[in-house]
Parts: structure tokens; C-alpha cells; sequence
């Protein structure tokens, strides 16, 4: 199976759910509106390929070129020739190289493992010996179909943060974080598609400095390292591989884990994935250690980064608390410790004003202790402002109060919630975080409507401290609600009355403090937020 050529890619149109061809993305006879893929870790897989084929293949030339297409596609044949001189890249199977598969010979000791450990959440060697496998069972899945074996592939190499020894991470390290430009169909000039949607964040070629260019065909196992024997990592006889190693491009096809799917004992019948029928389901890969070891100033292009002067930038990874809107201005607008993803970065200085736009994040939570463990797939839209320089400083400045003075307040609902639980606080176990996630999702809409206030409030000439004072009345019953609603739950014997008022008047004196209010220019102290 070719993944240029076959129709493998599982889209939704008007007309219904269908599988496409890559370069059949902008058929305008049926539009495609979005990956319908049967796991969300594949719909975020997916978008990633195409928007890595588009960026390697058809980059734009300039910023005309970008806008002309995000406007009017262009038609299927010339996306057809645009990708035609990668077709042997994307070979799935057969004799020669196969995509995100190692080339060379791999150690046949090794026995072939069940083609389910493809997949991310699956449980390893370790939990299945000692029983663990509670939530995501063992062997959930003995079959799949080429397309979702070409998926997984994918996914895996994209996103592995590197079980067992010598098997290593991907690219962006454990857990990345990816955001992604979406149209909003409310409010939007354009309509939606899948087209769009990918083309958003591909980035302009005048930044080739950034991503490069191929420059001739001998360089195409720079990008796709599967082309070329691979650059193992052994301790004492492998190597490590810097930017300065390989062709920026290898970002969107990185292949850390050393693979290859057995193509010649397939079965027929359902795939356990996707529900397809295929006579060439998948069952077993083999798999060796020592892949290619990415180290060094790595900055792929879809993630936010941590900088700073003394190390490579860092990518920011994926959880529950990096999507709360606590995050939104670190990986939107950034700040001097975070640098938002390059495709964000370009988008502030596209004439996009007429448009409506979201970020789409996400990407797996892994375990805190166990790195290899996926915790779950997290995944999160936001709101994307078009903002004019003369007021981008403002804004980012007004922002930033708005989100301290959530996350202290959040902090206080949670510390005053456990002052009326326990009698020490400080010794209670457990994990009480939730209560702060409990507060952002509770206050979020009202942040992004409370943006949207300051906006046109900044363009008005006025200088945004109207809306730092309605969100000091919106984060009172927000935190107040909050408290009562926790302190009031579970048996009555266990609740003390006198603890609960001591921390209730607690937690009032903190909304109401000087400190909140003059950081909020509440009252008369409009001149300490200036
Ligand atoms: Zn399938």
C-alpha cells in the first residue's frame, strides 16, 4: 500500500464518512470536513501527517501564495504532482523502504509482539506480568487493518515517550503538547474544511531558514530517515542526532523506535480497530532498541517551547493543567519563558481579520512517576484573537493579570476547601488538584468572553481596566460557589461548622483584600494596574 496513492485516510464530508487519498483533500466536488479516524490520537496523528506531506511537499512561497490557497485550494491533480516525487517514501509494505520502519535487519531473537503494543495506551510488558492491565486491557486488539497499522506507526513514532531500555523518545521528548490553528465556522469569513484546517499551519517558505528546503533527492533520508540505514544509538558504538545531523524537515517524520510491521502472515477479516474488512489485518511487528536518539535545539514547529539563554528549548507537554486557560497566553501570545509553536508565531502577522480562529491542543498526558505510562489522550480548543500591534502589549499585559489573579484565587479556594476539611491541612493526603482544575473549568467561558470585552475595549482607545474589574466580580461567586459547594458535600457527621466558617471568612477577606483589588483596579486604585 502506498500512502500517497491509496485511499486509506478515514474523512467525514457532507455526504458521509469515506477514506481518501492525501492528495485528494481538496475534491471539490465533496469537501472534506475533518479527520474521522476511530481513536482521537489518530485524528491529532493524522493532521500532523498531512499537515508534515504539505509542508515537505508544496510549501508556499510567499505570503500571497499562502493566503491564494487558504481562499481557493488547489485541485487535486496539482496536489497529485506536488507529492508525486515522495510516492517511494510512502511505501507501507513490499521489499524496499517502508515508512517509519527500520531498514536494515533487526535482531531475530527478539520475539514479535502483538501489533495491540502499537499502540500508545497499551499496557507494557511490565503491567501485563504483574496483572495491572485494569483499564486498558491486554490484547484488546489482535488485528488491524493497513491503514490503521499505517496510523499507529505514526502516532507511536510522533509520540513515544520511550518504554524499556535504550528505546527512545520521540523528537519532542515525553508527552508533547501540539497546537493547532482551526477555523471557527462562527464568525468566519471562510467556511470550514479539512483544507483549511491543515493549510493553516503550514508555514510560509521565506522561513526555510527555519525548515529548509530539499534541495536535491539525494538528501530525502534527511527527511525520511526510514530511506537510509538507520543512526542507531548504542551507548558505546551509536550516535546522537542534533539539528546539525539531518534536514529540519525530519521534525514531521522523526523515527526514534527501531520497527517493522510483519507484512507476510497477514489474516482476513475485521479490523479490530477501525471495523473495516481487509484480507491483509496486521497481527504481530518486531521491534528492536537503540533508535535514533534526537537531542539537541529541536524546535518542532507545531509545539510551544520553554526557552531560555542557558539550554535548547524545551517542548511543553501535554496535561489537563497545561490546557487550562491558565496556559492559553504562554502558548497563544508567549511570554520571556515561553515561545509559542512557530505555526502560532507566523499566524500573528498573517492578515487573517475577517476570520475567527481557535487552537486546537492536545496530545497525551503521561504519568508523572511512570514517564512510559500514558495516562490519557487530552485534548482542548481555545479561542484565537487577531490582535493589531498597537495593542498586542496592552492586551498581553491585561491578560497576564487576569490569569495570576485566577490561578492565586483558584490556589486560595483550594487551600481555604482543605483548612474546613481536615483539622492539619498540611498533613492531609491525597490529591486535592482537581479542586483547582474545578475552578478554571468553572470561570473559562467567562475569561474568553471577558477577552473578547478587552479587545474592542483597547481598539475604543480605552485602556482595559474596566474588564480587570469585571473579572474581580466574576472570580468572587466563582470562588465563593465553589467553596460551598465542596465544603457541603459528604456525611454531616464528618462536617464542622466552626472550621467551615473560619475558612469561608478566610477565603471572603482574600477576594476582598486590598492587594486583589488594587492588582485588579477595583475602587479608586485604577493607577496601580496601569
Ligand atoms: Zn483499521
Amino acid at each position: 500500500m502506498n500512502l500517497i496513492e491509496s485511499q486509506w485516510i478515514p474523512v467525514r464530508r457532507e455526504s458521509g464518512e469515506t477514506h481518501i487519498a492525501p492528495w485528494q483533500i481538496t475534491d471539490p466536488s465533496d469537501p472534506d470536513l475533518a479527520i474521522a479516524a476511530p481513536r482521537p490520537d489518530f485524528n491529532g496523528a493524522l493532521l500532523q501527517f498531512l499537515i508534515g506531506l504539505l509542508q515537505t511537499a508544496c510549501p508556499p512561497k510567499d505570503g500571497d501564495q499562502w493566503a491564494d490557497w487558504l481562499e481557493e485550494p488547489p485541485p487535486p491533480e496539482i496536489l497529485r504532482e506536488k507529492f508525486r516525487p515522495f510516492t517511494h517514501a510512502f511505501e507501507l509494505d513490499g521489499d524496499g523502504p517502508r515508512f517509519m520502519q527500520d531498514l536494515g535487519t533487526l535482531d531475530n531473537k527478539n520475539d514479535p509482539k502483538n501489533i495491540s503494543a502499537l499502540l500508545i495506551d497499551a499496557p507494557g510488558e511490565i503491567t501485563i506480568n504483574e496483572n495491572r492491565d485494569h483499564f486498558v486491557k491486554r490484547g484488546h486488539c489482535n488485528a488491524i487493518c493497513p491503514a490503521c497499522a499505517a496510523t499507529a506507526l505514526y502516532t507511536l513514532q510522533t509520540h513515544t515517550s520511550g518504554v524499556g531500555a535504550g528505546n527512545r523518545a520521540c523528537i519532542r521528548g515525553v508527552g508533547p503538547l501540539t497546537t493547532l490553528i482551526t477555523l471557527d465556522p462562527d464568525g468566519s469569513k471562510l467556511s470550514e474544511s479539512l483544507w483549511r484546517n491543515l493549510w493553516l499551519n503550514v508555514i510560509e517558505n521565506p522561513a526555510s531558514a527555519f525548515l529548509g528546503e530539499i534541495k536535491c533527492l539525494d538528501s530525502k533520508s534527511d527527511v525520511f530517515p526510514w530511506l537510509a540505514p538507520t543512526r542507531t544509538s548504542e551507548s558505546t558504538t551509536g550516535q546522537i542526532t542534533t539539528p546539525l545531523d539531518t534536514h529540519p524537515l525530519q521534525m514531521y517524520w522523526a523515527m526514534p523506535r527501531r520497527i517493522q510491521v510483519e507484512w507476510r502472515n497477514t489474516v482476513s477479516g475485521h479490523c479490530e480497530l477501525c471495523g473495516n474488512i481487509s484480507d491483509s489485518l496486521v497481527t504481530h511487528y518486531r521491534a528492536q532498541n537503540y533508535g535514533i536518539q534526537y537531542t539537541g535545539a529541536w524546535e518542532h514547529p507545531l509545539t510551544p517551547h520553554f526557552v531560555s539563554t542557558t539550554s535548547s528549548p524545551k517542548p511543553i507537554r501535554a496535561s489537563v493543567e497545561t490546557l487550562t486557560y491558565a496556559h492559553w497566553a504562554q502558548h497563544v501570545l508567549g511570554n520571556e519563558k515561553v515561545r509559542p509553536a512557530k505555526n502560532v508565531r507566523e499566524f500573528h502577522s498573517k492578515k487573517l481579520q475577517e476570520e475567527q480562529l481557535r487552537i486546537r491542543a492536545f496530545g497525551y498526558e503521561m504519568d508523572k512517576k511512570l514517564v512510559a505510562k500514558a495516562r490519557c489522550w487530552q485534548e482542548t480548543t481555545y479561542p484565537l484573537y487577531t490582535l493589531e500591534p498597537a495593542i498586542l502589549e496592552k492586551f498581553t499585559a491585561r491578560t497576564e493579570t487576569m490569569i495570576q489573579t485566577a490561578t492565586d484565587t483558584a490556589s486560595m479556594v483550594r487551600s481555604c476547601i482543605k483548612e474546613a476539611w481536615f483539622k492539619r491541612p498540611g498533613d492531609a493526603k491525597g490529591d486535592t488538584a482537581f479542586l483547582v482544575e474545578a475552578f478554571y473549568s468553572h470561570t473559562e467561558n467567562h475569561f474568553f468572553i471577558s477577552l473578547n470585552r478587552l479587545k474592542e475595549q483597547l481598539k475604543n482607545g480605552e485602556d482595559g481596566t474596566a474588564t480587570l474589574q469585571s473579572w474581580h466580580s466574576l472570580l468572587i461567586p466563582a470562588a465563593l460557589d465553589l467553596f460551598d459547594y465542596w465544603t457541603s458535600r459528604g456525611d454531616f457527621a464528618t462536617i464542622n461548622p466552626r472550621r467551615n466558617t473560619q475558612a469561608h471568612r478566610k477565603l471572603r477577606n482574600w477576594l476582598y483584600s486590598k492587594k486583589l483589588k488594587q492588582t485588579l483596579a477595583v475602587s479608586g486604585d485604577k493607577e496601580k494596574a496601569a
